[in-house]
């Protein structure tokens, strides 16, 4: 895949002077959101509770007029003074062993946190926006996933936490929709990386780039030939500034095609970090997905969207950033 980003002539902005709610925001996905709708011009009110986000990827904001920060759970009740343009739900933890640390706390966000956000946007004759995920698939046997596949979800097992409190979130959305309530827009978010992930937080691309830097083995689960398609931050964020421009509810895929078995990855950052890390197999994790890789058909006829930034050089900003928790000089290895 060639890189061609998005160029500001290309990108859409919300309506500069929108005042925008957006939950999630001192997470890896929100920083970059709040960044962007500062940006176009927009008022934001960030909230988050702090649970895996981190008070560093908003710290460049301190002094912004127009970016103000509450540390609150979205489960609790939450007042809000003016009107509100838009309700954006990002928070919940992402990373598999987060909300496995958390399961009680990650269906509440979805389940009692999304409708709550959903009767502040009724109160507020504000729009509202559900991110959702990848995972409502579940482990699917239709691949790559279009939108209409309805998922193959243990509903017993540990991931369901995460799964169904996100099909139960949608389910919501949809229903306030139906009822003409609220207008919504709902995308399902595939596996996405950049700078601002926390370093510890357990997924493969982080704990992949950490121990590539840190010259410690690359734990690849399984035998590595599950499959993940790696999607770089800014190029969610312009699928979402397009959803929120489209006169549509979704749910719409998110995601880039680009597929890789887990042991390329694992090759692939080793090669970009220029790191001689080998790899140890360490035990596959229950109802880990064998496959994924978005069906994007519908991004690409109804927002005009589909990814520009390639694995390779995605990695290769995300690594730059990573490089200053780890405690190893720029490596000068071919591909970085
Ligand atoms: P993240 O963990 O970096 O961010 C999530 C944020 O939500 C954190 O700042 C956390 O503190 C906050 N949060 C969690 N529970 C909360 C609560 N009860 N009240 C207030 N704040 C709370 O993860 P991320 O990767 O930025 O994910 C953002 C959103 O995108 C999540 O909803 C996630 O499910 C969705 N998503 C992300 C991916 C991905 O690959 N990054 C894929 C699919 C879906
Ligand atoms: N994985 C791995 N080693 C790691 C972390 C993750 O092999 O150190 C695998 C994991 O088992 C899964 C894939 O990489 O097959 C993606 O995992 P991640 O936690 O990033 O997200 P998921 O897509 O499972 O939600």
């Amino acid at each position: 895949m060639r890189t061609q980003e998005f160029s500001p002539s290309d990108r859409v902005s919300p309506v500069p002077g929108s005042r925008v709610l957006l939950t999630g925001a001192a997470g890896f996905v929100g920083s970059h959101l709040t960044d962007r709708f500062l940006a176009a011009g927009c008022e934001v009110i960030g909230v988050d509770n702090l649970s895996t986000g981190r008070l560093c990827n908003l710290e460049h904001l301190s002094g912004e007029p127009r970016f103000q920060f509450r540390e609150h759970d979205v489960v609790d009740p939450l007042t809000v003074d003016g009107p509100l343009d838009w309700v954006l739900h990002f928070a919940s933890p992402a990373s598999p062993p987060k909300y496995l640390e958390r399961p009680i706390e990650t269906m509440r966000v979805s389940g009692e946190g999304t409708h709550r956000l959903l009767e502040l946007a009724r109160a507020k004759g504000a729009q509202f926006f559900l991110a959702s995920t990848s995972e409502v698939y579940g482990d699917p046997s239709v691949h790559p996933q279009p939108e209409s596949y309805w998922g193959y979800v243990n509903s017993v097992g540990p991931r369901s936490v995460y799964d169904e409190a996100k099909r139960y979130a949608e389910a919501m959305a949809m229903s306030y929709e139906r009822s003409g309530h609220v207008s919504v827009r709902v995308i399902r978010i595939f596996n996405t990386y950049g700078p601002r992930m926390d370093p510890e937080d357990g997924r493969v691309v982080t704990n992949f780039v950490m121990q590539a830097l840190e010259g410690r083995p690359l734990t690849v689960y399984g035998d590595g030939s599950q499959t993940r398609s790696l999607q770089y931050v800014d190029d969610l964020v312009e699928g979402v500034l397009r959803m929120m421009r489209a006169d549509w509810c979704g749910p719409v895929n998110l995601g880039n095609p680009e597929e890789y078995t887990v042991g390329q990855i694992a090759e692939l950052i080793a090669e970009l970090t220029g790191s001689e890390s080998h790899v140890v197999y360490e035990p596959l994790p229950q109802d880990d997905p064998r496959q994924r890789k978005p069906d994007i058909t519908l991004a690409k006829q109804r927002l005009g969207w589909e990814p520009r930034v390639s694995a390779r050089d995605g990695l290769r900003k995300t690594i730059e950033y990573f490089r200053r928790y780890a405690s190893v000089p720029v490596a000068t290895g071919s591909g970085a």
